[in-house]
């Protein structure tokens, strides 16, 4: 049986009691100026050949700076909060917006 741990709250999450929620986070540079005339291309297909435009510089680092993809497991709890603050803002301490 696979275990699943809540990357949130570090708990053990049990599939018997609970649902497990994954978070798929992508990260990719915008080129704006390469907006494409054709329709039929998606996004992936772009970052592709944005890949493999870089591919001859053979940086890992530069790959990274256009495309990053990352995986949470995350509990219901901490789906809540997660979907409540997405960009995790409330731990700088900064609640919402101030009038000054
Ligand atoms: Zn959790």
């Amino acid at each position: 049986m696979i275990h699943f741990t809540c990357d949130g709250c570090q708990r053990p999450i049990n599939l018997e009691e609970e649902l497990r929620y994954v978070v798929r986070v992508e990260v990719y540079a915008a080129f704006d100026g390469e907006e494409s005339h054709d329709s039929d291309r998606d996004h992936l297909q772009e970052i592709e050949d944005i890949l493999e435009a870089l591919d001859e510089l053979d940086d890992q680092e530069c790959e990274e700076e256009v495309f990053q993809q990352v995986r949470y497991d995350l509990c219901g709890d901490c789906r809540k909060k997660f979907l409540r603050n997405p960009l995790g803002r409330l731990s700088t301490g900064r609640v919402g917006f101030s009038n000054n």
